[in-house]
């Protein structure tokens, strides 16, 4: 667990999340600030600041994400429709939270490019 980091406090059960799944390397939690009718993080239970960390620390925690996510997708009932996964990093990025997280979004079309 990093000092001062809002997820690990999340998984940590410190801070209150709305959990909708979990598995021994992740858990998912509901965006608090939702753009989109489905918006899951999907988040490694240890603390890496992004996702290149998870890559660099092995195969386990990288599959155990996708994993996850594509079960919420499941359950949220998006599966078949279609979602986005974007694990934003980096100041380009507009990453705000430094604890690698999955963002699950779906339930309505989207663009792209990104803006
Ligand atoms: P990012 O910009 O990719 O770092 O995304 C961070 C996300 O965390 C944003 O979509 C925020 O709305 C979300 N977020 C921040 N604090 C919380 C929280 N306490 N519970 C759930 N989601 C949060």
């Amino acid at each position: 667990m990093a000092e001062d980091c809002l997820f690990c406090k999340i998984v940590a059960g410190e801070i209150p999340a709305d959990v909708v799944a979990e598995s021994d390397v992740a858990i998912a939690f509901r965006d608090v600030s939702p753009q989109a009718p489905v918006h899951v993080l999907v988040i490694p239970r240890d603390h890496y600041a992004n996702v290149a960390e998870v890559a660099a620390a092995g195969d386990v925690d990288v599959a155990g994400l996708f994993r996850l996510a594509a079960e919420v997708a499941a359950t949220e009932g998006i599966a078949d429709e279609g979602y986005r996964l974007v694990a934003n990093t980096g100041a380009n990025a507009h990453q705000t939270v430094f604890h690698c997280h999955v963002h699950v979004i779906g339930g309505r079309p989207m663009g792209w490019p990104p803006g």
